[in-house]
């Protein structure tokens, strides 16, 4: 099949061009490259069947021969990067995901959404059912990102249901493997970057929120699950192993010997208190459910990250402690 996917150098992207190339599947790969690294999609430069193009999907563009499937996964994905570019993301979520549905329709291809966790908000119910409306505060700081996923869910059905698109929606909890970048902030990255250089373990607030983590490779298989499935209702992928924030740190600790402290930072603002996936419906429609433990995981990441901290140039630290909110005219 021939698969046109945005944000196909990011880091779930580049696992989903990695899987169907393997499979012997043609790819159009779009990205701006606004998060997304070329390095991700560097080895399969050249590979028969893979196409790399450098668009902004919220621009006009079209592409040409048959198209199977449409996915669209770009957005910028981590908290420190949507609050650094709120309007693209809630561009991407918005006119990206109406650009890559008139994509499906032009070419009558299958079309699947990248939605998350955070439609569910700071959530009331635990664990989050799909069934469950969310509790997001539609004008925080964090809107920008769960406001243009719950638009680009209401696209999806809505494009559904008026022109009969085949489409999907998975919601993806919190995920982490090779290729996030070292200093996206998320908590994942940001951890093993600051054990690997020796330094304390940022842990926001009191660290006893909860989030539950799903290795990459499991989730890119309940993706491609999900994509041949004819549930047009939302779907959650994600790993149900709940912890505290501070429970994941002494995790990391551990694995460097506790060679390092933990240093205690404000909450974010809406930063959610609880959040588990209740896999039972993708259990049940797609026989799909993680299988790499937490451990298994957090051994492959380290390495690949281990590996870019020693190719980083002499003084040129993307260290994620250095990460912050850009400041904005009329911050609240
Ligand atoms: N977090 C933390 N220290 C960090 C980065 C994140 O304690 O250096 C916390 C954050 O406040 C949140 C959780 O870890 O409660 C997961 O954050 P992440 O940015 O990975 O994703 P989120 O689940 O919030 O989208």
């Amino acid at each position: 099949m021939r698969y046109v996917i945005s944000g196909a150098a990011g880091f779930i992207g580049s696992h989903i061009c990695d899987r169907l190339v393997d499979e012997g599947h043609e790819i159009v790969a779009l990205d701006n490259l606004i998060t997304g690294h070329r390095d991700n999609i560097a080895h399969l430069t050249g590979k028969s069947g893979f196409e790399f193009v450098e668009q902004d999907i919220c621009k006009p563009f079209s592409v040409t021969g048959k198209v199977d499937r449409v996915f669209h996964l770009a957005s910028l994905a981590s908290p420190v990067d949507y609050l650094n570019h709120p309007i693209e993301t809630l561009e991407s979520g918005s006119t990206g995901t109406r650009n890559m549905l008139e994509l499906a329709r032009a070419h009558d291809a299958a079309f699947l959404l990248t939605s998350t966790s955070e439609c569910y908000g700071d959530p009331l119910e635990h664990p989050q059912r799909e069934t469950y409306w969310g509790n997001v505060n539609p004008v925080g700081l964090r809107s920008c990102y769960d406001e243009s996923k719950r638009y680009a869910e209401a696209m999806t059905m809505a494009s559904h249901r008026v022109y009969g698109i085949r489409t999907n929606i998975a919601r993806i909890f919190n995920t982490y493997g090779p290729r996030m970048a070292l200093n996206d902030g998320r908590v994942v990255p940001a951890f093993i970057d600051q054990a690997l250089r020796g330094q304390n373990l940022t842990v926001f607030g009191q660290g006893s929120q909860t989030r539950s983590f799903c290795f990459v490779s499991d989730l890119v298989d309940g993706l491609l699950r999900l994509s041949e499935s004819p549930e047009r209702y939302p779907v959650n992928l994600g790993n149900p192993v709940e912890m505290t924030i501070l429970e994941f740190a002494e995790r990391i600790r551990t694995r460097f010997g506790n060679a390092v402290g933990i240093e205690y930072r404000p909450l974010p603002s809406d930063d959610p208190k609880i959040r588990q996936p209740d896999i039972s419906k993708a259990k049940t429609i797609l026989g799909w459910e993680p299988v790499v433990p937490l451990d298994e995981g957090l051994t492959v990441t380290i390495d690949y990250f281990k590996n870019k901290i020693s190719a980083e140039p002499a003084g040129a630290s993307l260290c994620s402690s250095d990460r912050k909110p850009a400041e904005r005219i009329g911050v609240l």
